[in-house]
């Protein structure tokens, strides 16, 4: 018990952003669109207490979130992602370890003190937090991962608990555990609670008292884990450096069908360069492109089509990827088919210290440098400045059938001229 597990996770994360940048609807019911303003996919929490369900799409409630006065905003992964690097950077130099789990998740690990107690620090933790970034947290302490995510749920659900409790001080935990569905311990997905309610087993309690060789005969060494960490038995550590990205989708709607070659080659050279400089981020390299399109689902003539190439030499080049890319549109291009969706998904990928190249290609070698020194450039410059403020001229697209984000929100904490200025006399 002298090592505690940490779970950590922002309140209605998207919502908080929105409100911390604009005070006016702090408190207010508030819902975040998806890509192309289509459906809710956020709340604030007054918006869940006004009864607004998560994944309506937009159109249907146009009327009634304007009725219940409640403000709308597209969403804004810039503002999300450049925030959630401000929390981990701070939860990092307050935690021992820190694994950051999703854009506002992270599992820590803390000793605990002489008492046993980690509530002050916890408090502490909340209130540094929001002092500084703006955000709510909820943390959850647990003697393992499944445990503290436990804890996490219940520290949010009791509001006397105000965002923190700790699990691991109490001996006897089936009055917490019998309250928590099945289908909400972490790591039990959707398959594996059909399983288990069939067999009678409905919530986290029964789950960690059921007989493990019969969790083991079906699902192996993944059930035993779950089922361990539920008893207290830490299985699953925390792990500072998360593993490295198996591939990069880059997928978007348009805000109107799209129907010629030449605007979907404009849309999927767009998304390549996108991935292919998350690609050098990450010091990656690939060695399959697979680009993919379709129509609306419920459409008459729908259409769905993809295309995949090997590449023989792993790279990260963007000229490189463009031009494979490029290949495969004319493939999956069909005449007189409203697209309304296209994107591309980098495969097989790999560190880039490894990299083979052809040796007797002085050529070859040459010009890869060039490409290169290319790719660093751009690369610099948009991290400096704006994220396509240089960009190759095949990736234009017409603003019109851009993504529709009509409700963004107009300040930044990444833009300097969009933070807002304050006078005092
Ligand atoms: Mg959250």
């Amino acid at each position: 018990m002298s090592k505690a597990i940490i779970q950590i996770d922002g309140n209605n994360f998207y919502a908080s952003c929105e409100q911390m940048i604009d005070p006016s609807i702090k408190g207010k019911g508030l819902v975040i669109l998806s890509n192309n303003d289509g459906c809710i996919i956020a709340r604030s929490s007054e918006a869940r207490k006004m009864g607004i369900p998560m994944g309506t799409p937009y159109f249907k409630l146009k009327k009634k979130l304007k009725q219940l006065n409640i403000a709308v905003r597209s969403s804004n992964y810039e503002l999300y992602g450049d925030i959630s690097n401000r929390l981990m950077q701070l939860l990092r130099k307050n935690c021992e370890e820190l694994e950051i789990y999703s854009i506002d998740e992270a599992f820590g690990t803390m000793k605990r003190p002489k008492d046993k107690c980690l509530y002050q620090w916890s408090s502490n933790l909340r209130s540094l937090v929001y002092q500084n970034i703006g955000i709510p947290i909820s943390i959850g302490i647990g003697e393992t991962k499944v445990l503290s995510k436990i804890s996490n749920h219940i520290a949010k659900k009791i509001e006397r608990n105000s965002g923190i409790f700790d699990i691991s001080i109490i001996e006897n935990k089936d009055y917490y555990l019998n309250q928590i569905e099945v289908d909400k311990v972490w790591g039990v997905g959707k398959k594996m609670s059909i399983w288990l309610k069939g067999r009678g087993i409905n919530n986290a309690r029964e789950l960690r008292d059921m007989p493990s060789n019969q969790i083991n005969r079906k699902y192996g060494v993944v059930g035993i884990r779950i089922q361990n960490e539920l008893k207290g038995k830490l299985c699953i550590p925390v792990k500072e450096i998360s593993s490295a990205k198996k591939e990069i989708c880059v997928s978007r709607s348009f805000a109107y069908p799209i129907d010629t070659l030449e605007e979907l080659n404009q849309a999927i050279c767009k998304y390549v360069l996108i991935a292919s400089a998350k690609l050098r981020r990450n010091n990656q390299l690939l060695s399959a492109i697979k680009i993919f399109t379709t129509t609306n689902i419920n459409s008459k003539d729908f259409y769905k089509s993809e295309a995949t190439i090997q590449l023989n030499i792993p790279t990260s080049n963007s000229k490189v990827i463009l031009e494979q890319s490029l290949k495969l549109t004319r493939k999956i291009f069909k005449p007189y088919r409203k697209l309304i969706k296209a994107g591309v998904i980098l495969h097989k990928l790999q560190g880039n210290q490894y990299k083979q190249i052809p040796i007797f290609d002085e050529r070859s070698i040459q010009e890869k440098f060039r490409h290169k020194t290319l790719d660093n450039i751009i690369d610099n410059i948009n991290k400096r400045n704006k994220s396509d403020t240089l960009s190759w001229g095949s990736s234009t697209i017409k603003k019109e059938w851009e993504p529709r984000r009509e409700k963004l929100s107009y300040l930044k904490t990444t833009k300097i001229e969009r933070i807002p200025s304050v006078f005092a006399n």
